[in-house]
């Protein structure tokens, strides 16, 4: 517990009027290096790639979870996407195996999906603002179908959100890797975020491996990576090479929650809505419901 509180004194410190938290700086430093530690050899990368989301999802459990609103996630998304960007348009780029439209279609994916994310999170943090004035003008009634954290009644399919300290109309989930809560308010932009985003980390994964990999052709102009066993012998194609594994790896997760969100749709229901109908006792469904799970 000592070491607990200890960690959460060491997260933060003030300075002026800025909160600076050493969890939302980790990302900067451990990307690029984690990133030229896995271009070393294949095992490394093989190593790096299973390690990370373990020590992630550690780091999270045991530490992160404890935080007031760690940065963390929102963090390793900017970076994560400043870093790929780089090194594609420094690294692949001059290869001169991309032409020019390629780079286009790649950059409308990257534009569009920043584009989205930030309308996403502008969006949710508008609905917080509007929902913390209802809150202060309500009166608040003593009822069982009163939010127990808000103190108010939520309106139909209204969820409260823990991290975000508000309720949320057409829960989804909170997203870590946004910082934001996805509802009714700004699910589209989310989906068009999901949309751009899988197809500029997808296709920017084929252009990277197809440019730095010996490539042959699919079909038409489709090509694929063949063999890529020379790649680590420099250092910039396997820096390359490890960004665009990454790449694919972060627009198949993408493309998951898409397909997820498109499938939901067609049930006509919320993610928050799946997961209370599956609890099966009544009151822990109930609980879930004002307490919300996260994603
Ligand atoms: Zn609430
Ligand atoms: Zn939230």
């Amino acid at each position: 517990m000592y070491i607990l509180n200890k960690l959460r004194n060491l997260s933060g410190w003030r300075s002026g009027t800025k909160q600076i938290s050493i969890d939302a700086t980790i990302p900067l430093i451990s990307l690029p290096v984690l990133t030229l530690i896995a271009a070393q050899t294949i095992y490394l990368t093989i190593i790096v790639f299973v390690v990370t989301p373990i020590i992630i999802y550690h780091l999270h459990h045991n530490f992160l979870r404890f935080l007031p609103r760690s940065k963390f996630f929102l963090m390793w998304t900017i970076t994560s996407v400043v870093m790929l960007m780089i090194i594609f348009e420094l690294c692949v780029v001059p290869l001169l195996e991309i032409v020019v439209e390629e780079n286009y279609v790649f950059m409308a994916g990257v534009v569009g999906g920043i584009f989205c994310g930030f309308k996403t999170k502008v969006k949710s943090d508008s609905a917080v603002q509007t929902d913390n004035l209802t809150h202060e003008s309500e009166v608040v009634k003593a009822s069982e179908e009163i939010c127990l954290m808000c103190k108010k009644p939520p309106p139909a399919r209204t969820y409260h959100c823990r991290t975000c300290q508000t309720c949320v109309a057409g829960r989804e989930y909170h997203c870590r890797w946004l910082d934001c809560c996805i509802g009714s308010n700004n699910l589209r932009w989310y989906l068009g975020c999901l949309l751009c985003s899988s197809v500029a980390f997808i296709y920017g994964s084929n252009l990277t491996m197809t440019s730095v990999c010996h490539p042959f052709v699919l079909i038409g102009t489709i090509l694929l990576p063949d063999d890529c066993s020379d790649v680590y012998h420099q250092l910039d194609l396997a820096v390359c090479l490890v960004s665009g594994i990454y790449s694919l790896l972060g627009g198949l997760v993408v493309l998951g929650y898409l397909i997820y969100h498109v499938y939901l749709i067609f049930l006509r229901t919320t993610a928050q809505e799946r997961r209370i109908s599956s609890s099966k006792n009544g009151c822990s469904g109930l609980l879930s419901s004002y307490f919300g799970n996260e994603m």
